[in-house]
């Protein structure tokens, strides 16, 4: 079977498959601004991202498939934090660069080929800018700045249906009104942004005068060098749906006079307890935060996956529970499974799920729906290649913080053996016991493990 996935321009459901000649298919996706840790928000469109990845290579071979998401390490944020900490632009990048790639590493999402940063395609950013000048798409303003001219590219909203929005009252889109000044028109946007005092040392040299690139200028740059003027899937957040890609389609479209991306896939919002993520109302939480409450990343990367990606999905620390008696379930099921021998792949329906516009719950779904039957249909090479699809690493599974005292674990093994010897008041007492200190003994029929208890 192909996979099919819906496609945000044409609002259909299409195939995926490579469009070039070398049978490479090529996948761009839009990566972090690397100035703070990345919350479970961020993770979310990441761990969707590493799904289709894993598809794709499974799909396509592994070698022909070359994914290339960018590192935004020069913009309005990253130059806020890097004045407020008194340091310099690329030690700010750098650390968090570090840190989202543990982080990432931990939610076992597979590393792109490539992982350009927007300081380092400078160069590829002034030449796009040059040729859009020269084209009339692009104006240099009183400013200093340069701008795109939206007017010129008469399929501008036609991703975002931009245009409908505006004949609607309230006008033109805020995300455009609220940046700058000296702008013909209030739709057109920053391709080089001229220096200014509060950017300090962060200017480079442009045929414009000194300054830095506009945020949106590095996407089309960097697919164009690394992916080519016409690529397979960019994926993104649906928060990025406009007005980011939308000026990438602009820009790239009117500088290269080709197509630029044949299929685009978004993801949706994610929710925390109900409501949208925000500091104040303390419930945006980083993988560290959630770490430190004793729940494995592996658990996170569980529960992210629960939600259709299409869908809001709402987040709870109940739902992280719920996803650690998951992984243990499918840890014991492991280790009762042969080997190999089996022919027939009771799998088929997690990568039909999955092939079916990325449809995650209905994969967890036929995967328990195999498990659970526990009859002796399957083998653990084929769970294996289910649980690669999903990005699930059973050997990631346990909780880092998990490890019980000594104390405890003498009174778990010591429970276990009055249910082996079948003294059932003995093991009871011992189990209220080992609950009163705060954790719980899962047991499966050859053994069993200590988890922390629910608070
Ligand atoms: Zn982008």
């Amino acid at each position: 079977m192909a996979i099919q996935l819906f496609d945000s321009l044409t609002r259909e459901i299409r195939v995926l498959q490579p469009s070039h000649p070398d049978g490479v298919y090529r996948f761009y996706n839009c990566g972090p601004t690397v100035y703070a840790p990345a919350h479970i928000g961020n993770f979310r469109t990441f761990v969707v991202n590493d799904v289709i990845r894993r598809l794709l290579e499974l799909r396509f071979g592994a070698a022909k498939v070359r994914h290339v998401r960018n590192l935004t390490d020069v913009d309005d944020k990253t130059i806020k934090r890097a004045r407020e900490e008194n340091r310099a632009l690329a030690e700010v990048a750098r650390q968090w660069t570090a840190k989202f790639h543990a982080d990432c590493s931990a939610l076992n999402c597979l590393a792109p080929h490539v992982e350009p940063a927007a300081t380092g395609h400078i160069r590829e950013q002034v030449d796009m800018i040059d040729v859009l000048m020269k084209k009339g798409n692009a104006y240099r303003a009183a400013d200093g700045s340069v701008y795109f001219k939206v007017s010129s590219f008469s399929r501008y909203g036609a991703l975002s249906r931009v245009k409908e929005r505006e004949l609607q009252p309230g006008g033109a889109p805020k995300d455009h009104a609220a940046d700058a000044d000296e702008k013909e028109d209030v739709s057109d946007f920053a391709l080089w942004k001229a220096h200014k005092a509060e950017d300090g040392a962060n200017r480079w040299d442009s045929p414009w005068g000194e300054g830095r690139p506009g945020w949106h200028i590095e996407c089309s740059a960097m697919i164009k060098k690394h992916l080519g003027e016409t690529i397979d899937l960019h994926t993104g957040g649906v928060d990025l749906l406009f007005p980011h890609h939308e000026n990438e389609i602009a820009q790239s479209e009117c500088c290269n006079g080709t197509t630029f991306v044949r299929h685009w896939y978004h993801s949706e919002h994610l929710l925390v307890d109900g409501r949208k993520m925000s500091k104040s109302l303390g419930n945006l939480y980083t993988l560290d935060e959630l770490t430190a409450k004793g729940f494995s990343p592996m658990a996170v990367r569980y529960a992210l996956l629960m939600g259709h990606p299409r869908k809001q999905l709402n987040f709870t620390l109940e739902s992280l529970h719920a996803a650690e008696s998951a992984l243990a379930n499918l840890r014991a099921y492991r280790g009762s499974l042969p080997p190999t021998g089996v022919v027939h792949d009771a799998f088929g329906p997690v990568f039909t799920a999955l092939e079916d516009d990325l449809n995650t719950p209905a994969a967890f779904g036929a995967l328990f729906t195999i498990v659970n039957r526990r009859a002796g249909e399957a083998d653990a090479e084929s769970f294996d290649r289910a649980l690669f699809a999903l990005g699930i690493d059973l050997h990631k599974a346990a909780a880092p913080k998990a490890e019980a005292p000594p104390a405890i674990a003498g009174l778990a093994a010591k429970r276990w053996a009055a249910k082996q010897s079948k003294d059932f008041a003995a093991a009871d007492a011992l189990r209220k016991e080992i609950a009163a200190a705060g954790w719980s003994m899962l047991d499966r029929k050859d053994g069993y493990s200590l988890e922390p208890a629910r608070k």
